[in-house]
């Protein structure tokens, strides 16, 4: 047993002054007493925070990130042209390129304030598309960076079949994606049974999108996994561009979010990855649920997708979570804060994720991206509470930025003007990973990332 004790501390109520909390051997918080004695327990140096869950995560994209960011020879560029520069850099990879990506990636998420990352993996083959002698090696490579960064995964390998909506073929480029249904469930089987009892890993699945999949094989995969882990998250990309909009038309008369609502059991189990493009009716539908929308605002930004309808979708309850998706910013609260910017931009108006009950922006989006992240990971965590993952943020109280703040006035200060210097230590799991804004591996994650780095661009 171990124990921390803060002098200010976010409970799912509510802010607490002055409260202990008791963590077990396991990693879990065994028990929060509120006043209770400050004796043998490790005093924080600031307000405490559970960490947040990243929600959406490819690990590999953030060696690319900054690499797309000029004219290409097409014309005008979109996320299809950025997309034919991924899957040129995908070529590259190797299991240590891509174990090194990650660990740093993860050592990075930490010292911003992440706690578990949802990992959509959909890298599972060599160069040629041939599997490795272990298929689920390029899976273990990326499960065995989040354990040396210490950081919780929910690890989603992808179900990837086809190169458009209609079951078209597969492209060169996506010949390290591919897998038949049989050969899918054997992968996800493997993880399973070898993750098992590991209180940090969770194995989930993502069918890609509905441009990836077909229907029959969406069904029998869901079925698959419902006979071995009705439980298991289920994660798939929707509606993040309207040419996918229009290409879903074309194919079934329906929308992507409206086709997946009637065609599959859509429930708290999944996570709809930026269901940008919806009407008034999907959004409605969506919100009914319980599924989480996966949102990736920097992301979303960079690549051109546009804005996802967020105030109907939370008058009507929807749960939200965030995720850094392609890296090119690795920060919670970068991505909560461009999750209101967008609105306020677009709406002219200021506060739009600001409800009667909950008035702080900041603050609020934090509380709701921590229960749709925990939601979406499937896993214990998103709470300070027994029962769950310790898995907490320090923040700095002497940062020039929070001094005379508290409460949900400190939060959006944290999500509206700080970044990651703002974080002082943080746990996972009852393991501190982060002190004084330092992971105690940055130094060799970083090594190991440049040497990576420099085979890539060789
Ligand atoms: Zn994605």
């Amino acid at each position: 047993m171990k124990a921390l004790y803060g002098e200010a501390v976010l409970l799912p109520d509510g802010w607490t002054e002055g409260a202990r909390i008791d963590i077990d051997g396991d990693g879990n918080i065994a028990a929060i007493t509120v006043g209770g004695a400050s004796d043998g327990a490790e005093r924080a140096r600031g307000p405490i925070v559970p960490g947040l869950p990243n929600l959406h995560s490819h690990a590999f994209q953030r060696a690319m990130a900054g690499l797309t960011e000029r004219r290409g020879a097409a014309g005008r560029d979109s996320f299809w042209t950025w997309r034919e520069v991924m899957y040129g850099f995908v070529a590259r990879l190797n299991p240590a390129t891509l174990q090194a990506i990650a660990t740093q990636l993860y050592v990075e998420m930490l010292e911003a304030g992440y706690t578990a990352v949802a990992e959509f993996h959909y890298l599972h083959h060599g160069p040629d598309g041939v599997p490795y002698a272990d298929p689920a090696e390029l899976s273990n490579r990326v499960i065995a960076a989040a354990a040396t960064a210490g950081i919780g995964i929910t690890h989603l390998p992808v179900l990837y079949a086809h190169g458009g909506f209609g079951g078209q073929p597969p492209t060169a480029g996506q010949r390290r994606f591919v897998n038949d249904g049989d050969r899918f469930l054997r992968l996800v089987e493997e993880l399973r049974g070898r993750h098992h009892g590991f209180h940090d890993v969770r194995i989930g699945i993502a069918p890609h999108s509905l441009r990836a999949v077909n229907p029959r094989l969406l069904a029998d995969v869901h079925d698959a996994l419902n006979r071995s882990d009705a439980t298991a998250p289920i994660h798939i990309h929707i509606a993040e561009q309207t040419r996918e909009v229009d290409e879903c038309l074309a194919w079934s008369g329906t929308r992507p979010v409206a086709w997946l609502l009637a065609n599959a059991p859509v429930d708290r189990r999944w996570c709809l990855v930026h269901a940008t493009h919806m009407t008034e009716a999907e959004t409605r539908g969506l919100a009914a649920t319980g599924a989480v929308a996966g949102l990736c605002p920097t992301t979303e930004a960079n690549l051109g997708d546009g804005l996802f309808p967020l105030e109907p979708y939370l008058i009507d309850d929807g749960l939200v979570g965030v995720g850094s998706d392609s890296h090119i910013s690795v920060s919670p609260v970068e991505e909560l804060r461009w999750l209101e910017y967008g609105q306020r931009l677009a709406k002219r108006a200021r506060n739009v994720a600001s409800t009667p009950k909950a008035s702080h922006v900041g603050a609020g989006l934090y509380r709701r991206a921590l229960v749709g992240g925990a939601h979406a990971c499937a896993r214990p965590i998103g709470a300070i509470a027994p029962g769950h993952r310790a898995d907490l943020v320090v923040l700095d109280a002497e940062h020039p930025l929070l001094v005379g703040r508290s409460g949900d006035t400190l939060l959006d200060a944290w999500v509206f003007a700080g970044n990651a210097p703002v974080v002082r230590d943080v746990m996972v799991g009852g393991t501190w990973v982060v002190r004084r804004g330092r992971h105690a591996r940055r130094d060799e994650a970083r090594a190991d990332f440049a040497r990576a780095i420099n085979t890539l661009m060789d």
